[in-house]
């Protein structure tokens, strides 16, 4: 958060000059922030006399505590009521922003922020909102649900966050979003802040903010000047080979999130470091929540030093001590890779990117180096002798510290190693090479030309060693087909942002019996259109709405409405955009995009159709696995 990196914004030069209140002031001065960030010299004093927000900043340029500070300055801690809501896509995000919150108001008395999301203990919640928190922290859906039972009263709310409003908006989460709003005071000042503007969410902002200021932080400016930005071209040696390479030998390494496609690939690249002596482990949307945050915990921690992500379970994670990002896989896009580097280089440390690109995949590289107006370094694998030598260095390391460390009772070892000279008749220094020789066997100090010693050690020996698995060379494909997913799921979710799906409606609902699935059938049987073209159904009393291509051609269109199902015609036709719905209707969802799954149950009357993502349980052992460092 350099400010002389962003000329444009001229940011006030302290925190004080932004009429903040003094003890948030100590505050700031105890966490260590020295200045405001560019969107935090914008928005501070805006927010403070009132205003609303739209805010678009990249990942990592601060936005919590330009949301928070003020919040927190206007805030009247005597009253115990809800005065503040921000919504988040995640409950990752509802905690950290939740734990920004108390940081800050460390020095307010009687101020109670609370965290609310899917998951957690209805009960528990219900006791802690009775309490009075002035600041809900949630995520939409569970925020609507305690709307909905009353047990959230939001007629004391005086503003209301929208925090990663494109994060939202990506996941399917806009409708209840604008919900939220219209369920919320008039009067109430809205900030909503996101890393990039699509037009969806300005149609938000221009319905539910009123004049907004908009501010805008380039990315460049901030986030990308801490982050040095290299890749490697991939030829030669696969691509899990290099990345173990590189681990390695990136002296400045702390932990690292490497970046992949598929869930399934989070496992089986996290399953193969863990294999080869890391301390690594996946992060993907099909965890349980508690999985999870337990991963970002343990990274947190230093418990684990890898975390294999997919761009959505990673989303606005920030663990200070990831030191690099690993695109295994390129992004399919610019904004992606945006969001991938700004997990490093948190809280003003420095950070490293370092992204593999196929040859093929030449042209993105370009593209994104565009986006970021940043060059992006090409660089060449570590050799294997580098390797060994670093390998050799740490590994020397280890046997001192671990001859200082109080831990190791070293007369009772000096025991043990007497007791083998003694009795073989061997020189300490052949007991000595033995024990180096045993303690390496996880991550070999001598890497032969074959590349034997990047692989496993506690594997069968070589020769019965079997064949290198197709995966390795491809990059991780798996062999079997694939079947609909989540990842798929999503791609349909965000079809329909970008206005590639429409919502239309159609004539029969509730109360003629009819159910998704019938509809889903008669829509793919009798209209042919393919099940992943059909997105959302919600049904209501009389009528339906559903999500099909926006572009389908009119003979089409009136083919379909002639469909009947239940001896009805679908009459299908487009929604038109204002058209009213039946707004306290809980929509049926055809299919189950929330981040913060599990957070609504299946009410009456309305079961979920949509196969439920499957959930592979989670290995315990990869909980057991060493840390090799
Ligand atoms: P964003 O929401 O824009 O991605 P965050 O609010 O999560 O960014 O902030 C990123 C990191 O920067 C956090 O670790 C936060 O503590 C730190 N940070 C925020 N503001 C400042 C500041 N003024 N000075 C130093 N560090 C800051
Ligand atoms: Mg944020």
């Amino acid at each position: 958060m350099k400010k002389e990196n962003s000329p444009a914004e001229t940011p006030a030069a302290t925190f004080a000059d932004l009429g903040l209140p003094a003890e948030l002031l100590s505050t700031l001065a105890e966490v260590g922030y020295e200045n405001p960030s560019p969107i935090q010299a914008a928005c501070i004093p805006l927010l403070l006399a009132g205003r609303d927000v739209l805010g678009e900043a990249q990942t990592g340029t601060g936005k919590t505590a330009a949301f928070a500070l003020p919040v927190l300055a206007r805030l009247d801690v005597a009253e115990a009521r809800p005065q503040a809501l921000v919504l988040t896509p995640t409950r990752e995000l509802a905690l950290q922003v939740a734990e920004a919150f108390a940081k800050y108001a460390h020095h307010m008395k009687n101020f109670h922020v609370l965290p609310i999301y899917g998951g957690q203990s209805m009960v528990v919640q219900l006791r802690q909102l009775s309490r009075g928190p002035q600041v809900i922290v949630g995520t939409p859906g569970r925020v609507m649900d305690h709307l909905e039972r009353g047990s959230l009263k939001l007629d004391g709310l005086s503003t209301l966050v929208l925090d990663e409003g494109d994060e939202m908006l990506r996941m399917g989460f806009i409708d209840d979003v604008e919900w939220i709003l219209e369920h919320t005071p008039e009067g109430r000042q809205t900030a909503l802040f996101s890393a990039t503007m699509p037009e969806a969410i300005r149609a938000v902002a221009r319905r539910h903010l009123r004049e907004p200021e908009e501010i805008r932080i380039r990315a460049a400016t901030s986030t990308v000047a801490k982050i040095s930005q290299r890749y490697w071209l991939v030829r030669g040696v696969d691509k899990l080979d290099a990345l173990t390479r590189i681990l390695d030998a990136e002296e400045t390494l702390d932990a690292a999130l490497v970046f992949v496609r598929t869930k399934s690939s989070t496992e089986q690249l996290a399953d193969k470091l863990a294999a080869r002596g890391y301390a690594a482990a996946a992060l993907n949307g099909d965890m349980t929540q508690g999985l999870r945050e337990r991963v970002i915990e343990q990274l947190k921690s230093g418990a684990l030093d890898i975390v294999v992500a997919t761009d959505v379970a990673a989303r606005g994670i920030d663990v200070p001590r990831v030191s690099h990002v690993i695109n295994y896989d390129i992004p399919y896009d610019t904004e992606a890779y945006v969001h991938r580097i700004g997990r490093t280089g948190r809280a003003g440390r420095e950070g490293a990117a370092i992204l593999f690109v196929a040859p093929r995949e030449r042209r993105m590289l370009k593209t994104i180096e565009r986006a970021t107006r940043q060059p992006i370094e090409p660089i060449a694998l570590p050799s294997r002798e580098d390797v060994s030598t670093l390998r050799i260095g740490q590994f020397k390391q280890k046997v001192v510290d671990a001859l200082a460390d109080p831990e190791m009772d070293a007369g009772f070892f000096m025991d043990v190693v007497n007791q083998i000279v003694d009795e073989n008749d061997l020189s300490a220094h052949e007991v000595a090479a033995a024990l180096a020789f045993l303690a390496q066997a996880e991550r070999p100090l001598q890497i032969g030309e074959d590349g034997h010693g990047w692989e496993v050690a506690t594997s069968a020996p070589r020769e019965g060693r079997p064949p290198r698995e197709e995966i390795f060379t491809t990059g991780l494909t798996t062999p079997r087909a694939p079947r609909p997913n989540r990842e798929e799921i999503l791609a349909r979710r965000r079809a329909f942002a970008d206005g590639k799906l429409r919502r239309y409606r159609i004539a029969l609902g509730r109360d003629h019996g009819v159910t998704p699935k019938e509809i889903v059938g008669a829509l793919a049987n009798e209209g042919g259109i393919e099940g992943k073209f059909i997105g959302q159904i919600n049904l209501y009393d009389d009528f339906s709405t559903v999500e099909l291509p926006a572009d389908m051609p009119a003979d089409l269109l009136a083919a379909l409405a002639r469909i009947q199902v239940r001896r009805c015609a679908l009459a299908l036709r487009p929604l038109a955009v204002d058209e009213p719905l039946p707004e306290r209707d809980r929509p049926f969802r055809k299919t189950a995009p929330r981040r913060d799954d599990g957070e609504r149950k299946p009410r009456k009357g309305k079961r979920d159709f949509a196969a439920t993502p499957s959930r592979k349980p989670h290995s315990p052992d990869r909980e057991k696995r060493r840390k090799f460092k």
